[in-house]
Formats: structure tokens, sequence, C-alpha cells
């Protein structure tokens, strides 16, 4: 067959365009001018309001039309020093402490620059930033006593919690999933305990199980796993016909910290010929310290381990990672060789196994660098006391909270996560404040905390009691820091009980 070039519809002109600044020199000097700024928006942190409520004139800037024409860089630049900067969420502030979030730091910020400056695609080939990736899921594996046989960093530990059980699908179901899909045989079902994630649950509706499939099973007073209501849902489901595939195990809960007893579910999924997978978005670092370590025995016995680098690492977001103990399944989940993808002997394409193989995403970010960089320039021992520090910083405000008449500690403090809440002082004339109303006055509290400016916990629910839930992932909090929340919401709590 004989191909016709056609000429292109649109007109070519003499006027070729890139999208090169048009004044590299001025465009240079407005670069050293962002860094300057960034570096002293961190250095400053601490002085300013943790959070600020966005706005009015903010939010009309934040809608406007799609410019059609160009604007100077620097005016561009203005608007979002006026508009965006000062209204970010707040988590690099010492005083953050809400969901679990991650600080991010100065060298990470550079580092995501030096990534986005050299926009490397890391899917594979043969090129430098694929070994360091590669690198760096060698070290994740060593950092958190892994024995891995395949990784790949993620967009965080929800992705990371869907490959893994992504895998376990294929690998514990009986059949060929990929081919055949979710219902070619009996119903499969999930297991782990109340306290799972959100995202376990998004990953088995997205792996087309449906959320019913999901066991949820109850908690001890520490609020980990119950052995035996496992052992008992898996037998019941066989009985029923249906197909248990895999148990997720808590490293490290949101709620409270709490982490399974993970030898024992490892012994279990062994025995019952089930895929073990850890959750351990966060609690999976307690592995960096001799002292936390062994609160998370047994995580290495895991098929598939999940976690962070943007929380309890610090890494700008976004940075996850998943391992898996066999590399077989791990491929074979996701490996789809198309012919203009088969990896060759050399050039471009040659290099080891494409990343793409081992996750949903082909185009992928070039994420390591800031890992590579960061574990490098503070080595790992510095985050081990990273750790450690918020520890010990959750267990010195629990002894705050426990000390205090007026608060009330809500839960167990196993890890870097404190529920506590505001009761009132002892009045001996009055009633003590009904369940509902103890609720309201807290949400209020919080509500005000957060408006004040002056500190971001969360909330939650703790047996139905709404808590105040500080989760210490951060590098600039100092104890004072945790004092001075505890006079807040004391001082807070003080004047709504009053107004009751
Ligand atoms: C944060 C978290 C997740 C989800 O991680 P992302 O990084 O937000 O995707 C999953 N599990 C636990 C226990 C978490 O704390």
């Amino acid at each position: 067959m004989k191909l016709e070039m056609k000429r292109p519809a649109v007109a070519v002109t003499a006027c070729e365009h890139s999208l090169d600044p048009p004044d590299w020199h001025a465009a240079r000097a407005l670069a050293h001018r962002m860094v300057d700024d960034l570096f002293a928006y961190h250095e400053s942190i601490g002085h300013r309001p943790v959070w600020q409520p966005v706005p009015d004139h903010v939010r009309e800037a934040l809608d406007q039309p799609l410019p059609a024409g160009p604007q100077a860089a620097e005016a561009v630049y203005e608007e979002f020093l006026d508009h965006v900067l000062p209204f970010g969420p707040g988590n690099g502030h010492p005083r953050f402490w809400g969901w679990v979030i991650g600080t991010g730091t100065v060298s990470g910020m550079l580092a995501e620059m030096l990534a986005a400056g050299m926009n490397a695609i890391v899917s594979g080939g043969d090129h430098a930033p694929l070994y360091v990736e590669r690198q760096v899921v060698r070290w994740c594996a060593e950092m958190v006593g892994y024995p891995a046989g395949s990784g790949l960093l993620v967009s965080g530990a929800s992705m990371a919690n869907l490959v893994g059980l992504t895998v376990a699908r294929e690998a514990r179901a009986g059949w060929d999933v990929r081919l055949r899909g979710a219902h070619a045989g009996p119903p499969l079902a999930a297991y782990g305990s109340v306290e799972m994630h959100s995202s376990i649950e998004k990953a088995i509706r997205l792996l087309g199980m449906g959320a019913d499939a999901l066991r949820r099973l109850p908690v001890d007073a520490q609020y980990r796993i119950n052995l035996d209501a496992l052992q008992a849902a898996v037998r019941a489901d066989r009985v029923a016909g249906l197909r248990p595939i895999c148990v997720v195990g808590n490293a490290g809960t949101v709620n409270t910290g709490a982490v399974d007893d993970l030898t024992a579910l490892a012994d279990f999924c062994e025995r019952e010929g089930l895929w073990f997978h850890v959750d351990g978005a966060f609690g999976a670092l307690a592995a960096l310290s001799p002292t936390l370590r062994p609160l998370v025995a047994g995580m290495a016995r895991a098929d598939s381990l999940a976690f962070d680098l943007h929380k309890w690492m610090h890494m700008p977001y976004e940075i996850g990672c998943v391992l898996l103990r066999d590399e077989a399944h791990h491929r074979r989940t996701f490996s789809l060789a198309a012919d203009y993808l088969a990896p060759q002997s050399r050039g471009l394409a040659g290099g080891p196994v494409w990343f793409s193989e081992y996750g949903p995403q082909l185009s992928r970010s070039f994420r390591a660098l800031k890992a590579w960089m960061g574990i490098k320039e503070h080595g790992i021992e510095q985050y081990r006391r990273q750790v450690e520090q918020n520890v010990t910083q959750a267990a010195y405000l629990a002894e705050l909270v426990m000390r205090h008449p007026a608060l009330e500690l809500l839960a167990p403090v196993p890890l870097n996560v404190v529920c506590f809440r505001y009761r009132g002082r002892p009045r001996s004339r009055q009633l003590p404040p009904s369940a509902d109303a103890l609720d309201a006055l807290n949400e209020e509290l919080l509500l005000r905390l957060h408006e004040s400016g002056v500190a971001v916990p969360s909330y939650t629910r703790i047996d139905g009691c709404y808590a105040l839930r500080v989760a210490i992932t951060n590098h600039r909090s100092r104890r004072e820091d945790l004092e001075l929340l505890v006079k807040e919401v004391v001082r807070l709590g003080d004047v709504l009980a009053r107004a009751e």
C-alpha cells in the first residue's frame, strides 16, 4: 500500500514558537526569587496561623474564565503569592496534627524541582531515573526489614493497597482473573478489622468484589483485630461456599495507631492459605526503630506491604511504596506487553523490567528522586530519630491529658496518635453533661481551634464518642506546641461549657 502525505490542515507559517521563556535572564531572576520566597516561607512557618479560611476574594480570584492570551510570569507569580501560598492546608506547621499528614522538607522541595526539571518519565527503558527508583525500592525494603521480591513507588498508600490487593486477588482467586474477571468462580472474600482504612474498601470495590466481600471484624480493647472472630468468619464463609482470599493487617490504624498482632495474622494466613497484606501507611516506619520494631513484628511475613513516604518520612506529596514478596505474582498481575512497549535488547528501550509491568500506570513521574536525595542527605538514622521523637511526644501529650481534670483520654496510645476530649470541670452540684452535649461541645471546640489558627488536630469517633485526634507525623513539633494545644483546648472548652 502506498501512503500519501496530506498537507496538514493547520497553516504552517514561517514563525514557529516554543514555550521557552521569552527572556531567559528575567525568567532566571524570577526563579531565584521563588526559591528565596519559599525558603522564607519554610523558615517562618511556625509564626503564622496553621490554617486560615479561604477569603471570598480569593475564592473569586480562583474562579476565572480560561485565559486566552499570555500574562507576564511575574504577574502570575504575584497571584500565587497573594491567593494560593497563604491559604494552604498548613501541614508544614509545627502544630499541624490532622489526619496523618507529613510535614515536607526543604530538601524535598528542591528535589521536586530537580525531578520536574529533568521531567523524566519512569515507565521503563535504560536511563538513570529508572535505576534511582530501583535503588529507592531496595532501600525501602531494607528500611522496614521486608524481604521484597519486587516493589513500586506509587502515589500513596491508597494506591499501594490497591496494587497489593490486586495481586492478592490474582494469586488466590483460583482462576485467571485477568482474563475471566472477578466473578468466574465462587464469590471472593477478604478480611480485616473494623479499624481498617477506607482505602481498603475502595480497593475491594474497584476490584469488582463488592464492598460486602470485605468482612470487618471486631477489635479488642487495644483496637487490634479479634483473631477468634477472624477464624470464625473465614470458616463460616467457606461453609457458605465463598472463597476467602486475603487478610489485611493494620500496622498503625488511622483512628488510634493500633497495630494488629501481625505474627498471629501471618500464622493464620499460612495455615489457611490466605494472602497476607499489611497496610502500614505510617506504622510500617516503626520498623526503623529498635525500640518500636517489636510492635510490627510479623510484618516481614506479609505477602504484600503498603506504606507511605509522604507521611512519616516527610517527602513532598505524593509518594508511597508497595512491596511484594513474590515478583512473579506481581508481574503476572500487571504485565501487558504491547508491540510498542516490548523491551529491546539495546538502546533506550533496553534495561530492566519496565515498572509499568508492576502497576496500573504507564507514564510515571520521577518521584524516586526526592526519596533518593532525602535518604542520602538525612541518613536513615535521622528518620529513625524523628519517628521516635513523635512517639515520645504522643506519650507526653497523653500524659498531659491524663493529668488534667478537664480532659479525658479516649484510647490507648501505642504509637503517635492521641484521641481525647474535653470533659468539663467536675462540678459538685451539677449533673454531668449528656453524651450528645459532650460530642457537640468537642466538635465546636475543634472548629474554633482550627479557626483560631493555633493548632489543627482532626477528629474521629471512639466507641461512639466524638474525639479530638492528634496524629503526630511532624518533624517540626516540639513539646511546647503540645502544651499550647492542651492550654487552648481547656480554655475553649471552659468557654463553651460556661455558655451552656
Ligand atoms: C493515610 C493512610 C492510607 C492512605 O494513604 P494515602 O497516602 O493517603 O493514599 C491508608 N492507610 C492508612 C492506615 C493511612 O493512614
